[in-house]
Order: C-alpha cells, then structure tokens, then sequence
C-alpha cells in the first residue's frame, strides 16, 4: 500500500526519552508485564476490542515500540499496518517479535516521530499510540499530525497512563509508582532512572478531560474516552470527519 510516504529528517532533540527507550527496549515487554502485574495486556485487549480491527481498514500505530498494538490489530483481522517508532532499537525489537509471529505481509516499518508524520494527508484509517503520547514533547501536534493523516471518517485512538479517581487507590498507587517501581528497575534492569521518569512523566500528564479537551482543540469529532482500573490509564477516541 502506497501512503504516500516523504521523508522527514530525524534530526534533534529527545535525548532524554531516547536514552530511555534505549536503555529498556531489550527488557521492555519483560518489565511491562512485571511493573504493571500482566494489567498492561488487559487494557490493549480492551483498546484492541475499541478499534475493532477490520481487513479493508489501514493502521498507522504511534510510538510502536515493540508493537503489542500493531499485533492486536492483525491478530483481529485488520488490513495493512504500519508500525512506526521513534527509536530505532524498540523498533527492531518489533520487526523481530512480528517475524516470530509470522506478521510479515501487510506490516511495514518506520522511524517515525509522531510530531511530525512523513504520510501525506488523508492516507489512512486508524491511527493508534498506545502509551507514547506521554513521551512526546509537543502533544498538540502529535493530535494534529494524527488527524492530518486520517482520511474522512477515520479514527485515532490513545491508550495512555490517566490520572487516578478513585481515591482509595491513589495511596497504594503513588507507593507503587514511585518506591517498589524505581527499586524494582534498579534491581532488575540496573536502570534506577529510567523507571523513575516513567513514574514522573505519568504524574505530569493531562487527566483524563484535559486530554479529551486537547483532541477536540485538534480538531477531532465525538471525543470520548473511558477511565481504566480506576484511572490509572484511559482510552480516548477522535474521529476525523
Ligand atoms: N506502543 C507500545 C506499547 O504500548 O507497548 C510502546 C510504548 S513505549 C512505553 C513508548 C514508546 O514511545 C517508545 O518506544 C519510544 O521510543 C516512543 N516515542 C517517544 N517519543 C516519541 C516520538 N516523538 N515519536 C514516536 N515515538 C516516540
């Protein structure tokens, strides 16, 4: 499939995030599971159920890193793919589990930075970046970008960290985020900091209204978003009409 693909420069900047990912991508899907107790694969079951994958639909997934979104949307039956990551080793990490799988036909590759899309306007169906709108630096134009791409009548969704509603939880996931996950990065991954900028960028993201009120400044229709364990993450939907 052609989308109309131009090339972008990836030049500058993210050095942080980079080194981040970097650092984590070979133990990435191991320390997912640990961190988040297995919960992580719940929510993109959940988010995969939203998109509703289909054969004569296209996906550009976000920030793929090792591409549990991408697989979802296969795995349900839907039509070409396309898993794109800012960083080159999560990437990798992807194209090899997708080998492993036996995804090859209908998935391409990319280095992409979701802030600035190298697609033309109106090339694809869906669009998805499942815990990466946290990483980027300028969010706004993540959603722009997002909705530039889309063709009429298409979707973008994000699966991201929110913030915590029910007050009960809000103690035991403070001490889980900031004490046991840190320690649990250091011992495990020998990468105190890392973990430590996960907790940290989590708390720094817009809640749950917050962001649904960014997608409709970007210009998407019917936004909505639904909370998940609590809100500890959360699932929002625009489309472009
Ligand atoms: N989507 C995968 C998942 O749900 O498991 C991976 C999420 S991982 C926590 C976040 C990813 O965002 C990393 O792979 C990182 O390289 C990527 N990322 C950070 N900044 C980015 C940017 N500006 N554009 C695209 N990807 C970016």
């Amino acid at each position: 499939t052609d989308f109309g693909y131009r090339d972008v420069p990836l030049t500058e900047k993210k050095p942080l995030v980079r080194a981040v990912f970097d650092s984590v991508a070979s133990r990435y899907d191991v320390m997912n599971d640990l961190m988040s107790l297995g919960v992580h694969r719940v929510w993109k079951r959940i988010f995969n159920a939203q998109l509703a994958p289909q054969p004569g639909l296209s996906l550009l997934d976000l920030a793929g890193g090792t591409g549990d979104v991408t697989f979802g949307w296969l795995a349900g039956g839907g039509g070409p793919a396309i898993m794109t990551d800012i960083n080159e080793k999560m990437l990798s990490v992807g194209r090899d589990r997708a080998i492993a799988r036996g995804y090859v036909s209908d998935l391409s590759f990319c280095v992409v930075d979701a802030e600035q899309i190298p697609l033309a306007d109106r090339s694809v169906d869906r669009v998805t970046i499942s815990f990466g709108l946290r990483n980027c630096t300028d969010k706004m134009a993540v959603l722009k970008e997002a909705r530039r791409v889309l063709k009429p009548g298409g979707r973008f969704m994000c699966l991201e960290f929110s913030q915590v509603q029910v007050a009960a939880l809000a103690p035991v996931y403070d001490a889980w985020s900031f004490k046991v996950l840190p320690t649990m990065g250091q011992l495990i991954a020998k990468d105190r900091d890392s973990y430590q900028y996960l907790a940290e960028s989590i708390r720094m993201f817009p809640d749950q209204e917050t962001l649904a009120d960014m997608f409709r400044e970007a210009g998407f229709a019917h936004v909505k978003y639904q909370s998940l364990s609590g809100g500890i993450a959360a699932i929002h939907s625009g489309w472009r009409l």
